[in-house]
């Protein structure tokens, strides 16, 4: 971006050419991580208070970064050093890799690529259905789909969450041919191959895994669905075979409604919920004050609406976002997003800074399995003081609530991500018939009628955050299967000190100097499976 960035890049090319390997890293390293630092701080202002000077700023550094990562000549040097090292460094520069490789690509290309993304992306936040002549958002449809008991209102609804399918659709496909080419110049088949790869993932490994989540839940899901199908039939006074799609709660049928009447809610009201987060880690030993210090935890106008923990410089300063209030929704975000911070907070002080990261799938893990305790029996009674025999009951039925609630996700993640395989394979295949295809396979709907459209377009992520669906689906995972070890070895997770030695031994500290499926299978004993996660479905 700026020129003494170049001026920078330049020299340390010409250093590298004549150096060892580990200064290579060492070089590049300390190139990233001033840059690295400074978009962390930009991004917490512009979230923290919305402003047209923070977002030139974000954008700067944003652009800072790209420009440094796109280097070729630092490329180069990378992979040329990867051929003549070993261990530790090694494994940094295989990092450095997997972070200059996609940006790889002639600047030509990236930019259209970046520009048309954005273009799409507009397009999705101004589009409008239309329910009874009048325009609605993506939360008017989800309402009528939770409440209305007009099928013909729901139809509309589910209709209108549709339309912008056709409007971005040319664009989409468009995308997946520039996100192609752009995976070919660096040597892959297809952008979904690239994106696997770069991400540190195997796809033959991903396939099979896929292939075990479809095994452990499909069984499960018929049945559950069987029982869901006859409670809409009777809601709607209509045979089973008459249901489709506009008769389920969800516009893709990715989340289901929360059932049975298990509301929380009361025993969150009027709880301090910073104060329950802080006594559930101080349960692990695990210390969240200095983070919380640095966080910033309520609504405000102008703040960004959503929630994230941020490392901004690997070296303890951890921040976390939210907007806090006093229910169940908020409480597993506090305790998801802490579970990231302490991830952040434990990485080896030993270990350089390329390495005191984690990979998105572990940390996930460990932010899901923290926040699932917000709706367990055990963490109910002893920390949120529920009395026993009312938290032991109320224990099963959530059980059932969070399978469901799993069970429906699976079958999602299943529909998009071979969808997405089959989208970058070949954009110029019958996608609207593949959609429906995969949908009937996996969420066992029965398409409408004569349905011709391209629905799949109609789901922002395939344009904007593409290959993405499944690490959600991994996190899942690997949350289950850490549960079960620390189960076993600790007895459970809720105030067992040694399960939160164990996390930080084995999970934390190490950070990125053991790759992530190595890192986990150390962690547990064995590689990630669905195995646990099926154990978990069954209650
Ligand atoms: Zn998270």
């Amino acid at each position: 971006m700026s020129i003494s960035l170049d001026v920078c890049a330049v020299e340390a090319r010409t250093l590298a050419r004549v150096q060892e390997p580990a200064a290579v890293a060492d070089r590049i390293e300390e190139q990233l991580e001033p840059l690295f630092t400074s978009l962390s701080l930009a991004w917490w202002d512009l979230s923290v208070e919305a402003s047209e000077e923070h977002e030139r700023r974000r954008v700067e550094r944003d652009l800072a970064l790209s420009d440094l990562l796109a280097d070729p000549g630092l490329f180069a040097d990378i992979e040329s050093a990867r051929q003549a090292a070993d261990g530790q460094l090694r494994r940094r520069l295989d990092l450095l890799r997997d972070a200059f490789l996609p940006q790889q690509v002639p600047s030509e290309l990236r930019g259209r690529i970046i520009e048309l993304e954005a273009s799409v992306d507009m397009r999705f936040s101004n589009h409008r259905g239309q329910v009874g002549g009048k325009p609605v958002d993506d939360n008017e449809i989800k309402h009528v789909l939770r409440a209305s008991d007009d099928v013909v209102e729901r139809r509309e609804a589910w209709e209108a969450s549709k339309t912008v399918g056709a409007v971005v659709a040319d664009d989409v496909r468009a995308l997946a041919r520039l996100r192609n080419e752009a995976a070919r110049t660096v040597g892959y088949r297809d952008w979904f191959a690239l994106s696997v790869a770069a991400n540190e993932m195997d796809e033959a490994r991903l396939l099979s895994t896929l292939e075990e989540a479809d095994r452990v839940t499909a069984a499960p899901f018929a049945s559950w669905k069987a029982s869901l199908d006859a409670r809409l039939a009777a809601r709607f006074g209509c045979a089973v075979d008459d249901l489709r799609p506009w008769h389920y709660a969800d516009p893709f049928f990715q989340d289901v409604p929360v059932e049975g009447g298990i509301d929380l809610g009361p025993y969150f009201a009027d709880r301090d919920l910073v104060e329950l987060a802080t006594r559930t880690f101080d349960g692990l030993g695990l210390e969240t004050r200095p983070i919380l210090e640095r966080s910033d935890l309520f609504p405000r106008d102008g703040k960004s609406q959503h929630a994230f923990c941020i490392d901004i410089d690997r070296a303890g300063d951890v921040r976390v976002l939210a907007n806090l209030v006093s229910d169940q929704h908020w409480m597993d975000t506090m305790l998801h997003e802490l579970g990231h911070g302490v991830f952040n907070e434990g990485f080896g002080p030993e270990l350089p800074w390329l390495l005191r990261d984690c990979h998105l799938v572990v940390t996930e893990g460990i932010a899901i399995l923290m926040g699932r305790l917000a709706s367990d029996g055990e963490w109910l009674e002893r920390v949120a003081g529920v009395d026993a025999a009312e938290a032991a009951a109320l224990d099963q039925a959530l059980r059932a609530a969070r399978a469901a609630e799993l069970l429906a996700f699976t079958r999602w993640v299943l529909v998009m991500t071979n969808f997405e395989r089959s989208l970058y394979g070949d954009p110029e295949a019958d996608l609207d018939a593949r959609w429906w295809e995969l949908v009937q396979r996996y969420q066992l709907l029965t398409p409408p009628e004569g349905r011709r459209g391209p629905d799949w377009a109609a789901k922002i992520h395939v344009a904007v955050a593409p290959v993405y669906y499944h690490t959600y689906l991994y996190g899942q995972m690997v949350a289950s299967q850490l549960g079960a070890t620390l189960r076993r070895e600790c007895g459970g997770v809720v105030d067992r000190k040694a399960a939160g030695t164990l996390l930080a031994e084995r999970i934390f500290a190490p950070g990125l100097s053991v790759r992530w499926d190595r890192l986990l299978e150390q962690a547990t004993g064995e590689l990630l499976s669905a195995a646990a996660f099926g154990r978990d479905l069954a209650g």
